[in-house]
């Protein structure tokens, strides 16, 4: 099995077959090689519609979920991005490809320091690597226009909101440890509003605030 036919059926069957819908995301998804942001043992599985290890029991998200967190950001080419649970670099991959500049967290150094090396060979660079606990946000960059987790919270961390910007969207997985909805939170008028996207299961955000 080659890895372009892989990337292919992916793209057609478990995202446009599955309703992404938006070009760019689907562009960006064409383009960024997954099989360089996991090990050697899972390069046969780089384009499975699944989640796959990647040390620290820690985990690469599903194309197919990577795809619609990405598509639920509205991304148009110039907005900063606050991104927490870095993981493998993949997603960050993605969200460089779309966005003006993107910071983002991981708890993990060893993870940290792996997405880095791999983001760097890819040559990308508007991505800022920080090892510290997401559940904080970086007060530092913020206002952020969008922001985007990838580990499950009981609860939305007030560190977020406070830090997106107005008319910002801030996407996260929220409910308990086994299952979670992925949310969609708009901040209008400085009202926040929430929009449940879909059922997911993600590894649980770890940190002060989560
Ligand atoms: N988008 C990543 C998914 C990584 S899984 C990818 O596709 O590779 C979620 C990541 O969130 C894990 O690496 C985990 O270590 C990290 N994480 C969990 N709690 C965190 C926190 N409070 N701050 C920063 N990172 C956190």
């Amino acid at each position: 099995m080659s890895l372009q036919r892989d990337k292919d059926f992916m793209l057609r069957q478990h995202l446009a077959g599955r309703g992404i819908r938006d070009a760019r995301v689907l562009d960006a998804m064409a383009r960024v090689p997954r099989e360089r942001f996991i090990d050697a043992a899972s390069q046969g599985s780089a384009y499975a519609d699944r989640a796959l290890p990647i040390g620290c029991e820690q985990t690469i998200s599903q194309p197919y979920i990577v795809a619609l967190m990405t598509e639920s950001l509205a991304l148009r080419g110039d907005e900063h991005v606050l991104e927490i649970g870095t993981g493998s670099g993949y997603q960050t991959a993605i969200l460089t490809e779309l966005a003006g500049d993107v910071v983002s967290i991981e708890r993990h150094a060893q993870l940290s320091q792996q997405a880095g090396r791999a983001l760097a060979e890819l040559d990308y660079y508007r991505a800022k690597l920080i090892v510290g606990d997401g559940t904080l946000g970086w007060p530092l960059e913020a206002p952020y226009d969008r922001i985007l987790v990838a580990a499950a919270a009981a609860t939305v961390p007030p560190a977020l909101i406070e830090q997106l910007a107005p008319d910002g969207i801030l996407i996260i997985p929220v409910g308990g440890r086994e299952r979670q909805v992925l949310q969609a939170i708009r901040k209008v008028f400085g009202q926040m509003k929430s929009e449940a996207i879909t059922p997911c299961r993600f590894v649980p955000l770890v940190g002060d605030a989560g």
